[in-house]
């Protein structure tokens, strides 16, 4: 071991690794130190050591890099949620592309070139769904969000990349946890009431749906609640969601509307899109735009051709889509988004569409689609699917991606039949280490 636990060291970043943080070498040992940058030098307090590596937390920065800028933010270096404040967003961007590039590059074996990734003007205040734990500690009721790798709360009152309502809505809720006395949910034991606030905010629709979710089947003193949140105009939905398991998910199948509508709205180009508590959306409202027009570039689509979306949500890119090509069918495993992406298509006069509810990878497909679109979770799509795709051999796949590991993969089984054309990252979560990308393949 080159490196000992409980000492210090000082040692010049020279990279940052995958999950965003600083690596530095001591006598070619690799010490990784999260919340600095390249170029910085800093002195570090070892932590944790490893065969090959070892873990420092910054006790100094002895010299700043030029990437640095000062954090907006004062929880950034404890709070799980940005990574990135810390670095010049051109720089950010220019890591996102190197990581889409180094994936594609080292586990898909494809070597290609990778456009820069697309930013936004103003990288702040940016999502439109956020997820706020809800714990008692001390007596006092915390709602914020969870430290790194932790289930610790920050009481967080102010974050720069969610919705600034978001602000008033928490004082609000906590104003009335505290008024009315009512139990808080306790992870160790499993007993309490209030887990967790979600609120979901249409950006160009301003409407805000407030989700609260309960270990049990009712709310005392609800209509308090709603009263109280009525304040707030844009509130046009407040729901409560039933969570009794003993769970890391935040939201449980069920829920009651208690006060407006079941769902919220928002636009994404010409369309208008309705979505329920349990419906996936972009969290990112400006670039989903920016998001979907390159899909759309990239299908090139002439009014002749069928298209497969698969892992559709509720429709966004197959409503899309739809309006310039012959027929296009979207399929998703959650029942509640077919449904609104259902309605949806009704809402916005488009009848050349079929939605499907059922897992990519299992659906028998009849039909032999000219164009089709991927855009699944995290962990990619199953084997079965990429065979499937094997045996129907569609002119084009357009694959959406958020993780760029399980993209590589997943392109690099289907490269002998497919040729890699484009490849476009979008900053779809500034200051974070998350970076979408599309990708265009064509038949070879
Ligand atoms: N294309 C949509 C949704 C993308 S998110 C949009 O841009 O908004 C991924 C979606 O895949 C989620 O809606 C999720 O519910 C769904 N999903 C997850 N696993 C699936 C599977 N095995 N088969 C079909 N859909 C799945």
């Amino acid at each position: 071991m080159l490196v000992e636990k409980n000492k210090n060291y000082t040692v010049t970043i020279k990279d940052i690794g995958s999950n965003g943080e600083g690596i530095g070498k001591y006598n070619d040992f690799a010490i990784f130190v999260p919340n600095c940058v390249t170029g910085d030098e800093v002195e570090v307090k070892i932590i944790k050591t490893n065969k090959n590596f070892a873990v420092g937390k910054i006790i100094r920065i002895v010299n700043f890099s030029n990437i640095r800028v000062p954090q907006k933010c004062n929880f950034a270096t404890q709070c799980g949620g940005c990574q990135f404040q810390h670095v010049n967003y051109e720089y950010q961007l220019e890591w996102k592309q190197n990581k889409v590039k180094n994936a594609l590059y080292r586990i898909g074996g494809i070597q290609v070139v990778v456009n820069h990734t697309i930013g936004m003007p103003a990288p702040f205040y940016y999502r439109n769904k956020a997820q706020y734990p809800i714990q008692k500690i001390n007596d006092e009721i915390q709602i914020g969000f969870y430290a790194n790798k932790s289930h610790n709360i920050i009481n967080i009152d102010k974050c720069i990349i969610q919705d600034e309502i978001n602000e008033s809505i928490i004082k609000i809720v906590k104003d009335f946890l505290i008024t009315y006395n009512v139990s808080i949910y306790k992870e160790e034991n499993h007993n309490g009431l209030i887990r967790h606030l979600v609120i979901r905010s249409g950006y160009y629709n301003k409407n805000v749906m407030i989700c609260l979710v309960i270990n049990g089947d009712n709310l005392p003193y609800k209509d308090k609640l709603v009263e109280m949140l009525c304040n707030i105009t844009q509130i046009t939905s407040v729901i409560l969601n039933f969570n009794k398991n003993k769970t890391n998910v935040i939201l449980g199948d069920k829920y009651n509307t208690i006060f407006g509508a079941d769902t919220i709205q928002d636009n994404i180009g010409n369309l208008i899109f309705n979505l329920s508590p349990l419906s996936f959306f972009q969290v990112n409202p400006i670039q989903t735009n920016i998001l979907y027009k390159i899909v759309e570039e990239y299908a090139d689509l002439k009014g002749t051709e069928t298209v497969l979306d698969l892992y559709c949500g509720i429709g966004t890119i197959t409503l899309t889509l739809a309006q310039n090509a012959k027929k296009v069918y979207g399929v998703e495993i959650v029942e509640q988004a077919i449904k609104d992406a259902k309605q949806n298509a009704l809402n916005n006069n488009i009848n050349n569409v079929e939605f499907i509810v059922g897992k990519a990878e299992e659906i028998d497909f009849e039909i032999h689609p000219d164009i089709v679109v991927l855009d699944p979770p995290r962990k990619g799509c199953e084997l079965s699917l990429i065979n499937t795709l094997l045996d129907m051999l569609p002119s084009k796949i357009i694959y959406v991606s958020c993780d760029p590991a399980t993209l590589a993969r997943d392109i690099s089984y289907l490269k002998e039949q497919y040729h890699v054309e484009k490849v476009q990252p979008i900053d779809m979560f500034p200051h974070t280490n998350h970076v979408e990308t599309v990708v265009l393949m064509s038949r070879k």
